[in-house]
């Protein structure tokens, strides 16, 4: 397959199939961040530790990847994630995620505040609903679906190695459905006003022609064609 710019994502993990919320959860998804995003990821994960305003999270996956994305001011983004249900002062319940961090040991802690009303489980993988991410911008779903996509090995037709590039198929074609809900309805690219990330803008900037409708669905129509052959 072709190779994916991986762009500020430097690493990721193969995902555990499926994990139960109540359990710990410290393996990650998107794993290694270059530095210089460190500072900026500390003030906005100690604000949305702090209850002030939590986002929205539309799904446990999706709340695990923001997560993932905003890793300690020690550089490690892995902690051993305890959640629980809190209520929030305007009485909306909220997600609260705790640990400590694997690289330094200092708490972790982020809220995310749950979606009205849970959506029923449908068919295939998604990070949400309709609605665009309150937690990432397109830039940064772009290079998650190109780190997942990076993931999966040249030849991978049978048993464990067929299972994990499914897995990572399937998670790249969700990231890349998310840079598409922030389209304008009737548009044909993502507004380049609407990058909330240094490192998504940064990515807007040297490649426009990504965010593109047209080519975000040739991409993901190859991605859908390379699942289809892992039957
Ligand atoms: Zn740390």
């Amino acid at each position: 397959m072709a190779t994916a710019n991986l762009g500020q994502i430097a690493q990721v993990q193969t995902p555990t199939a499926v994990r139960k919320t109540a359990q710990p959860r410290d393996n990650t998804m998107v794993g290694e961040y270059a530095s210089g995003t460190t500072g900026a990821a500390a003030s906005r994960s100690d604000r949305y530790g702090g209850h002030m305003n939590p986002p929205l999270s539309r799904t446990n996956a999706e709340a695990h990847l923001y997560m993932d994305l905003h890793p300690c001011s020690c550089g490690e983004s892995r902690f051993p994630r305890q959640s629980a249900v809190v209520a929030l002062d305007d009485g909306d319940l909220a997600s609260r995620y705790t640990g400590t961090c694997a690289g330094c040991g200092r708490e972790r802690a982020f809220v995310f505040r749950l979606p009205p009303v849970i959506d029923a489980a449908g068919t295939g993988f998604r990070y949400g609903g309709d609605e665009p991410s309150q937690l990432l911008d397109p830039g940064e779903w772009l290079l998650v679906a190109d780190a997942y996509a990076g993931q999966v090995p040249a030849s991978a037709t049978s048993g464990e190695a067929a299972q994990r590039a499914r897995t990572a198929l399937t998670r790249a074609v969700a990231a890349l459905d998310e840079v598409g809900k922030f389209i304008p309805a009737g548009g044909s690219a993502v507004p380049p006003d609407i990058f909330g990330s240094d490192r998504g803008r940064q990515l807007h900037q040297r490649e426009p022609g990504r965010f593109r409708r047209d080519r975000l669905t040739a991409v993901r129509d190859a991605y859908a064609g390379m699942l289809s052959q892992l039957g």
